[in-house]
């Protein structure tokens, strides 16, 4: 039991690797990426980071544990940003829509809040 339980939030954390390089790439502050241009600078250049690092952390999947756990009132999956926990529901484990959903949220959060 604690076994699975294990290699389900396992699989969760490799899925959730693998569509953010796949899905979220433009996300991501890597130098190619759309966000990393739009983050140096806005419109007005009064908004500029002169470095990814300076402003902070990459944008990461990896910042997030991933469990399996049993939701509230139906609820597919969640994202809590305070503890950085993203948990999906053991029936949809397997659906990937449900973390592809869940993961947009992560990396709202991931972003500054102002
Ligand atoms: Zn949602």
């Amino acid at each position: 039991m604690e076994d699975n339980f294990q290699k389900d939030n396992e699989m969760l954390r490799e899925k959730a690797s693998e569509f953010a390089e796949k899905y979220f790439s433009d996300m991501s502050l890597e130098d190619d990426s759309i966000v990393t241009k739009i983050f140096y600078c806005d419109e007005n250049g009064e908004k500029c980071f002169s470095k990814p690092h300076e402003w902070g952390a990459k944008l990461n999947v990896h910042y997030y544990w991933y469990v399996v756990d049993t939701l509230n009132e139906g609820r597919t999956g969640e994202v809590d940003d305070k503890t950085r926990t993203v948990t999906i529901a053991p029936e949809y484990l397997n659906d990937d829509v449900t973390l592809l959903h869940e993961l947009i949220h992560v990396f709202e959060g991931l972003y500054p809040a102002d």
